[in-house]
């Protein structure tokens, strides 16, 4: 009986391994939403599913509850086929800025609601507001028809677009309850149906400095996301990729705006151009159903020309932004290598937490971030290195970091280990 029920008992009963009903998982949100479920007792239900998890059946009922906390957006009036991307996550993750330019530069609408930071991972939002005035709330017409007048936006999930996962998302960041497949999924999942998208690509990124750091792991929240996707009748692709070490160079929000802007430039050769061609392929494969080599022909080609960067430039401007003023933190100092090698690990974890304590992330829920502050990777895995050359750049500003605790998250040794792959699977 609804009436009787009570959030302790909800959360004992997740304590106890037992199987929450639609009815029960509804109570909990929606009592969150309204405020009549206080924080603590949010945190308890989230960390028993941390702990105890949750089935199928109530993964996607905990999917259908948030989805339906709030409005669903209709993109019926922006012509051709949605296709939106997200993340799981992880340690200097920019590819959103520059995949969505990318590929709206070939004719992809790209309607794409993102967040802010969660845990030791960045989020697209905040970055974009390292760049002065940038307006990263739009309404939802307004969202609209930017896309329909230059091919895309990016926004914060506007007002009203499940505000169950926004009141979680940013619980979960700083209660330890980020890294659980069902939650994870059913944040994702609610809101790329919410946000109206027809066709889904999902980066669901493993190893140390992802929210997934096995591989059983993150194959299993790409299923879940997949089933929860067939059950509202879109399309997902799903690719695992390696989140070991920081991807680009980058780290931090100005920075890694910069970044973006060089690989839109066509001057970035590492993993993230590789990334941002796997998935911009998928993307206009579905939304343009053009065949993947041929999708990544264009891509490069619009790499090159260009395009792909005058198409941020216009994103950057459609949205209030001044393309030459980015966040960049004051003091910058160099990280030099203590011994000649190879490159065989960079921790990617780590440098996530220490860029968090030097201000690039949340450790409290209201709290601000400094947008300026990070590091700048001048070696990757496989480099070689020799002692005293630059292995990275520190970006501070008001706080400080220890020069050992940045050293400990480069292994340097004298044999080259076997590189891992960037894509470990596609599953569609
Ligand atoms: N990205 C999200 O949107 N939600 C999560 O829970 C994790 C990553």
């Amino acid at each position: 009986m609804v009436n009787d029920m009570t959030i302790i008992d909800i959360i004992n009963k997740k304590r106890k391994k037992e199987i929450l009903t639609k009815e029960e998982i509804r109570y909990a949100v929606n009592g969150y939403v309204d405020g009549s479920i206080k924080d603590y007792q949010m945190s308890s239900l989230l960390m028993a599913i941390v702990l105890n998890g949750m089935n199928i059946d109530e993964t996607i009922n905990l999917t259908d509850v948030m989805l339906n906390s709030g409005d669903r957006m209709d993109l019926s009036s922006i012509n051709g086929i949605k296709v939106d991307k997200h993340s799981t996550g992880g340690v200097g993750d920019k590819t959103t800025m520059v995949l969505a330019p990318l590929v709206a530069s070939v004719g992809v609408k790209v309607a794409k609601m993102s967040g802010r930071g969660l845990g030791h991972t960045g989020g697209t939002i905040d970055k974009l507001e390292s760049i002065k005035n940038f307006n990263v709330n739009l309404t939802e017409e307004a969202f609209k028809k930017q896309v329909n007048d230059i091919g895309l936006s990016i926004a914060s999930q506007t007002g009203n677009l499940v505000p169950a996962d926004k009141k979680i998302y940013a619980l979960r960041d700083v209660t330890g309850t980020v890294s659980s497949i069902p939650l994870i999924a059913s944040s994702i999942m609610s809101k790329k149906i919410a946000s109206g998208a027809d066709k889904i690509v999902l980066d669901v990124k493993v190893g140390n400095g992802a929210l997934m750091e096995n591989f059983e792991d993150a194959k299993l929240l790409a299923e879940t996301m997949i089933e929860i996707g067939k059950k509202y009748d879109k399309k997902v692709v799903c690719l695992i990729t390696n989140m070991d070490e920081p991807l680009g160079c980058a780290i931090g929000n100005g920075l890694e705006v910069i970044e973006s802007i060089e690989c839109l430039k066509d001057n970035a050769v590492n993993d993230l151009k590789e990334l941002v061609l796997s998935l911009g392929s998928y993307m206009v494969n579905l939304a343009l159903n053009i065949d993947i080599d041929k999708a990544r022909q264009m891509l490069l080609e619009n790499l090159s020309n260009g395009k792909a960067y005058e198409k941020f430039k216009d994103l950057v401007k459609a949205q209030g932004g001044d393309i030459n003023s980015i966040a960049i933190a004051p003091k910058v100092f160099s990280i030099k290598a203590p011994k000649t090698g190879y490159i065989n690990k960079i921790n990617a974890l780590e440098l996530g937490n220490l860029a968090k304590q030097i201000g690039a992330g949340r450790s409290y829920k209201e709290e601000k971030i400094n947008l300026g502050v990070g590091f700048y990777l001048s070696k990757k895995v496989g480099d070689h290195v020799k002692e005293s050359e630059e292995l990275m750049k520190v970006y501070l500003d008001d706080k400080d970091i220890e020069i050992n605790s940045i050293l400990k998250c480069f292994t340097i040794e004298d044999k080259l280990e076997l590189l891992e792959p960037l894509i470990y699977e596609i599953i569609d």
